[in-house]
């Protein structure tokens, strides 16, 4: 555990918080660039760096030799989240609960993955988490300290994904029908078990906040995200930059729109939902593929076979009318789509918006965009990551809380150990170089700001 840094003048409660955050979700990126984006002057931002580099949760290094300079001043540092710092981020399937530890760079630094013979109980959850957590927190057996060191990391909470509408205020699964629970505690539960703290959210609202982090809407403040995966198809909106929650944390659920009067019944009770009317299942059975099988979904649909086209329409009408409901209430500027709907969008194209367009108010669809999502299958895993780096992100001090972890020995990146563990190196395509100069004269603002490619 690193040691508490000497209180700061210059730091206004907050301004760290706001540096770590800029870094956790831009960089890596240039303490000029913090400087810039931050609108702190330049010695506050070397106070409030130094701080979070003294707490662990950031590095500097200095710029390769070779970097761009103007001429006028020595290259700025680069700034990066640390790789040691992490989340366990949790997701919970019919057939596996899994564990990731997720770094606050965004790098995942190990998966632990238990199979499932059937769908788990909220209770069987709970422990298989807590077991896999166990695994990495107990000292290796016959590790000399100097060996670990390389592999310690600090573990500050859980993040939930949830196929299923979650209470946010206690974390609460209120109704998750594909794992068959109803009114399960979860998070409570889970923080008690690993003494850790615990959020748990539903899995397309943590979806749609991990692609606006870092995926299709990333820097967008205003998008709907629909993801159609093996449990239908879930929601999320992110309005005004800020996830939209609702009341009880339910909002979103845009896969039980109504856009079908004489629709079929859905699992949810009412008829006409867009999750029955644009069913993946449906599509994958017209197509003759593995309903899980995405590559082979596209390549059938590329066939363009008359019998699979009417299905292909109708799920388009299907869900051009739920956007059009979803558009005309929120207006947003991006739809980002996941998932099966992903490769129906890749399919038929601007049918989709043209589609949208054609019902919808005048100017409302001006600059809507509606676009595949970029993260794949480790979506959910940066999402859930996010929400139990929540509290991190707010109150840096709060790293002094973290659990010690060590990453599983003798597994290579990539390499699936017999009891399912796997080790990744880093897997961020933090391939982003942020090549800037900031002139170490006295200047709040350096010369050359902009230099960073998004
Ligand atoms: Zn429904």
């Amino acid at each position: 555990m690193t040691s508490t840094p000497a209180p700061t003048a210059v730091a206004a409660p907050g301004n760290a918080a706001r540096v770590l955050r800029l870094v956790h979700e831009a960089g890596p990126i240039t303490r000029a660039e913090v400087t810039r984006r931050t609108g702190l002057n330049r010695s506050t931002t070397l106070a409030l760096v130094g701080e979070l580099v003294d707490l662990g949760l950031l590095r500097e290094e200095r710029p390769a030799a070779g970097s761009p300079s103007t001429g006028v001043g020595r290259p700025s540092p680069l700034v990066r989240a640390a790789t040691d710092v992490v989340a366990a981020a949790v997701t919970v399937e019919i057939d596996a609960v899994s564990v990731a530890l997720v770094a606050l760079d965004g790098t995942v630094r190990a998966r632990l993955v238990e199979p499932q013979d059937r769908p788990p109980t909220a209770t069987e959850a709970v422990a298989t988490v807590a077991a896999l957590l166990d695994r990495v927190r107990r000292p290796q057996d016959g590790e000399a300290d100097g060996a670990a060191s390389s592999r310690s990391l600090r573990l500050v909470g859980i993040g939930v994904a949830v196929p299923g509408t979650v209470r946010v205020e206690d974390g609460t699964v209120q109704y998750a029908p594909h794992l068959g629970w109803h009114d399960e505690p979860l998070a409570a539960p889970l923080a008690d078990r690993t003494g850790l703290p615990v959020r748990a959210a539903n899995d397309a609202n943590l979806g749609a906040w991990a692609e606006r982090l870092g995926g299709s809407g990333r820097g967008v403040d205003d998008l709907v995200y629909l993801n159609g995966g093996a449990s239908g198809i879930g929601g999320g909106v992110i309005t005004g930059g800020r996830p939209l929650s609702g009341a009880d944390g339910y909002a979103g659920e845009l896969g039980h729109t109504f856009v079908a009067a004489n629709g079929i019944r859905c699992h949810c009770g009412a008829v006409g939902c867009l999750e029955t009317e644009a069913s993946r299942d449906v599509l994958a059975a017209a197509a003759g593929t593995r309903p899980d099988d995405l590559d082979a979904l596209a390549a059938a649909l590329a066939e363009g076979r008359p019998e699979v086209e009417r299905v292909v329409e109708r799920q388009v009408a299907a869900l051009a009318t739920a956007l059009r409901n979803a558009i005309h209430t929120v207006n947003p500027e991006v739809v980002v789509l996941g998932g099966f709907l992903g490769v129906l969008l890749d399919h038929v194209g601007d049918r989709i918006v043209d589609a949208v367009r054609a019902q919808s108010m005048q100017g409302m669809t001006d600059r809507l965009r509606v676009v595949p999502a970029a993260l794949g299958a480790d979506v959910l895993v940066h999402g859930a990551a996010e929400v139990a780096f929540r509290d991190l992100l707010r109150d840096p001090a709060r790293i002094t809380h973290a659990v010690a972890v060590t990453l599983p020995a003798a597994t290579l990146p990539g390499q699936t150990t017999a009891a399912g563990t796997e080790t990744t190196a880093a897997e961020t395509d933090t391939g982003t170089t942020a090549a800037e100069t900031e002139t170490e004269t006295e200047h709040d603002r350096p010369a050359v700001e902009e230099a960073r490619t998004t």
